[in-house]
């Protein structure tokens, strides 16, 4: 069955890219493809209607990525989600702190149609 997602970025444009990527790599992802454009609106999308999957940003206005892991996961309805960061941050640190956060995976922009679908196959089972 395909699985709903929710892509997070503060480019629309990247938002664009990213849905293409995996429309393009044949992932078995739900028609509608939900967007949101910072952390906030991210939130307001998945309440009380929590998604499978969802691919955030870190750098944006208003709440960025780092902090929207934070809270997603602070909500019990969310606890399935799996979370896959999207950024051009790349410092180990960084990457291995979301996670600890509870970010299930991470892809460094700038990203290959491989690269999306190795990291996401595994949650689209
Ligand atoms: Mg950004």
């Amino acid at each position: 069955m395909s699985k709903t997602m929710l892509v997070v970025d503060d480019s629309a444009t990247m938002r664009k890219i990213i849905t293409r990527t995996i429309r393009k790599a044949g992932l078995p992802v739900a028609d509608e493809i939900l967007e949101a454009g910072d952390g906030n609106e991210a939130l307001q999308k998945i309440e009380g209607k929590p998604v499978d999957i969802i691919l955030c940003d870190i750098n944006m206005p208003g709440m960025g990525g780092l902090d929207f892991v934070k809270k997603a996961r602070t909500n019990e309805a969310n606890k399935n989600t799996k979370i896959v960061m999207i950024s051009t941050e790349s410092a180990e640190g960084l990457i291995a702190s979301v996670k600890a956060d509870g970010a299930d995976g991470y892809v460094t922009k700038p990203f290959t149609p491989e690269t999306i679908q190795k990291e996401l196959a595994p949650y689209l089972q």
